[in-house]
């Protein structure tokens, strides 16, 4: 844990954080870039191509920093791609959407380089025009290998999973000219894991699919991929990148949302009062977790807090809380070398991915600041946000 907050140490000491307005989010260059170091090697070792995912990470201020050492971005929709290509200009655009809308694919055309359908029907209807236009076509598929268990919402290859054709809905629905308009092949089927997951479900792709990759030009392996987490095995993933290369003679492609931000953000919070409940010490934080760190209750995990424990392990305990109406706003429990107080400020880890992109106001909480904190150690704000924010989603402007 220590690890996750060393950029942070020398600006606590000199107190920065401390006056800060919270709850505020800080983007931590120097992690950035030692995590688009480590895609960038993958990228020189192997020759694959590597883009952000945006919906895990979009705060384009930090994009520059990202340009040229991965190689584009990736889309789910209209606004993403529009993002992609303005805010990263040199990098390739890629989108995949489950379903476009016919009020907004010509206007998609206009940013993305690659367009990834979820079905024959879409690629059919929407395929032609990105060809004539000049577009890469791809196909999402769905090899019906699941390598995730305990979380279904993140498994797109959980049983009736509406994400990719499988085989025999490909056998069923795809005829020879629908199939001539294809340039690549997409699977996404990885969530927060290792390269045996994605070994495993290469096996699976190439056993349902591998009689049809030898005719597209690309293979795009998706996102999930936890690259640049301490003790991911990268070795083994370019050996995979690598031998698909060579088996298939395909460009293959990665489209990691969270490998390129992980660990690169903190939240900063302050302890506005204390209760207790049964023995239980409850403080309450001007954070809430249902409003700036969604995924803590839908993934669920709890996050990383800067000199404290997850669970037990040191004196003082508390479980830590948002300051909103419901019951179960909880971030989780956590344990300190001394007691809390009122103003207290606390910072937790790992809150770059799926924060700021999906955070919002549910109980009129304000939205988080966002800061830089610079490679020279310096803190800039990016942003702010206040009451026009909240009232600007409800109604009349
Ligand atoms: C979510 C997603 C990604 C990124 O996933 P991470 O887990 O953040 O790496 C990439 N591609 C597609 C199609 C996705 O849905």
């Amino acid at each position: 844990m220590d690890k996750i907050f060393t950029g942070l140490t020398s600006e606590l000491k000199s107190g920065n954080i401390k006056d800060l307005k919270t709850p505020c989010y800080v983007i931590d260059e120097k992690k950035l870039l030692y995590n688009a170091q480590i895609l960038s090697s993958v990228i020189e070792r192997t020759g694959a191509r590597i883009l952000l995912a945006q919906k895990a990470f979009s705060n384009y201020d930090f994009y520059p920093l990202l340009e040229g050492k991965i190689s584009g971005t990736e889309a789910s929709g209209l606004y993403e791609a529009r993002l992609g290509k303005e805010e990263m200009p040199e990098g390739e655009v890629h989108v995949f959407c489950a379903a476009y809308r016919d009020d907004e694919f010509d206007e998609l055309l206009t940013y993305a380089d690659h367009i990834v359908f979820n079905s024959v029907n879409q690629l059919k209807k929407f395929g032609p025009e990105a060809k004539r236009q000049g577009r890469s076509v791809g196909l999402r598929i769905n090899p019906e290998c699941s390598t995730q268990e305990g979380h279904e919402i993140y498994d797109p290859c959980a049983k009736g999973s509406r994400l990719g054709v499988t085989r025999s809905v490909w056998d069923k629905e795809m005829t020879p000219e629908v199939q001539s308009l294809l340039d690549g092949i997409h699977f996404h089927t990885l969530c927060e894991q290792d390269s045996d997951a994605l070994e495993t479900t290469l096996h699976a792709v190439e056993e349902k699919f591998g009689d049809i990759i030898p005719s597209v030009k690309w293979l795009n392996m998706g996102g999930g991929h936890h690259i640049t987490k301490d003790g991911y095995d990268v070795e083994k993933l370019e050996k995979l990148i690598l031998y698909a290369k060579e088996k298939w003679d395909v460009e293959v492609y990665l489209e990691p949302g969270e490998a390129v931000a992980l660990n690169a953000g903190y939240l900063v919070t302050r302890v506005l009062d204390i209760v207790e409940n049964s023995d239980i010490r409850i403080a309450v934080l001007d954070s809430s977790a249902a409003c700036h760190m969604p995924d803590v209750i839908e993934m669920p995990y709890t996050p990383p807090l800067y000199n404290a424990c997850a669970g037990i392990g040191k004196p003082y305990s508390y479980r830590l809380a948002g300051p909103t109406c419901l019951s179960g706003d909880v971030t989780g429990d956590y344990s300190f070398d001394n007691e809390l107080s009122e103003g207290d400020v606390l910072i937790f880890g790992d809150m770059a991915i799926y924060t700021t992109c999906k955070n919002n106001t549910f109980n009129g909480m304000p939205l988080p600041d966002i800061y830089s904190l610079k490679q020279d150690g310096s803190l800039v704000k990016l942003t702010d946000f206040g009451y026009k924010d909240f009232k600007h989603r409800l109604g009349k402007a």
